[in-house]
């Protein structure tokens, strides 16, 4: 974990060299009071809305990023994406969708998460970014996958190029499941499912960060340039807003991504 202005967050080291701005941001730095403290980026529930403008507002600060043209999604747990061009970076009305891609540099893409994985995809040879939302519906549905495949038709994006990195999110040491969840997932996500639903200590306990390399590995990324941050959401609660350990109520980390100009 690092800081910078007081604000918390994790990076990838696969994208520290590469020409993008990114960070998985924690909770702390922030100005929101509590449930939502401190660097909360929702405004679905009663945090002010003026509160989270100031949180944006200081990592703007902090990262350098124009946080006028911040595209973020109302995320549904689906497959959806936004593709951000030069049409479309300027709407202020949010989209449904749990994916946003962009060559567009300068303008930031971000994904809101308390306990659902974020990802990150960077193609090099393209300079295309994608920022994804995977909890386990979207994992089931491939929603990683569905991004690939979009970055393939709009950007000529080969996976093998691909850089992907990993936020943080609610482990396995945390993340019990019931038994509909368990088979809905394993009806959406195929034979290899197995692998990361197991049974511990006679409960159900999904791994959907490891779920998500898995699809990324099938569609072609080379396991070596995915990284993943280990924080587990629930377990560093102080640090990360998780829904589960706060009992629903609580807020939501920004990760964000851009290509340099
Ligand atoms: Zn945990």
């Amino acid at each position: 974990m690092k800081t910078k202005s007081g604000i918390s967050f994790f990076s990838s080291s696969l994208l520290e060299s590469a020409p993008v701005t990114h960070a998985f941001l924690s909770r702390r730095g922030g100005v929101s009071a509590p449930p939502f403290d401190s660097l909360n980026f929702d405004t679905r529930g009663a945090d002010p809305a003026e509160q989270v403008e100031k949180n944006l507002s200081r990592v703007s600060e902090a990262f350098g990023i124009d946080a006028g043209r911040l595209v973020t999604v109302n995320q549904v747990h689906g497959n959806n994406l936004l593709l951000v061009d030069d049409k479309t970076q300027h709407l202020r009305k949010k989209v449904d969708a749990d994916a946003v891609i962009t060559m567009v540099s300068g303008a930031p893409i971000g994904i809101l998460t308390a306990d659902c994985l974020p990802v990150f995809l960077y193609d090099p040879v393209k300079r295309a970014v994608a920022a994804v939302h995977a909890g386990w519906k979207g994992s089931a549905s491939g929603v990683v996958l569905k991004t690939i495949e979009m970055m393939r038709k709009r950007f000529s994006t080969r996976p093998g190029d691909l850089l992907a990195a990993l936020g943080p999110y609610i482990g396995p040491c945390c993340y019990a499941v019931g038994e509909n969840v368990a088979s809905e997932f394993e009806r959406g996500f195929g034979a290899s499912s197995v692998d990361y639903i197991q049974n511990i200590y006679g409960e159900m306990r999904l791994d959907i960060g490891m779920a998500n390399i898995s699809q990324l590995v099938g569609a072609g990324v080379h396991r070596e340039k995915i990284s993943m941050e280990a924080a587990c959401t629930s377990c560093n609660n102080g640090l990360l807003f998780s829904y589960r350990k706060d009992n629903g109520v609580t807020g939501r980390q920004l990760s964000f991504i851009m290509v340099k100009e």
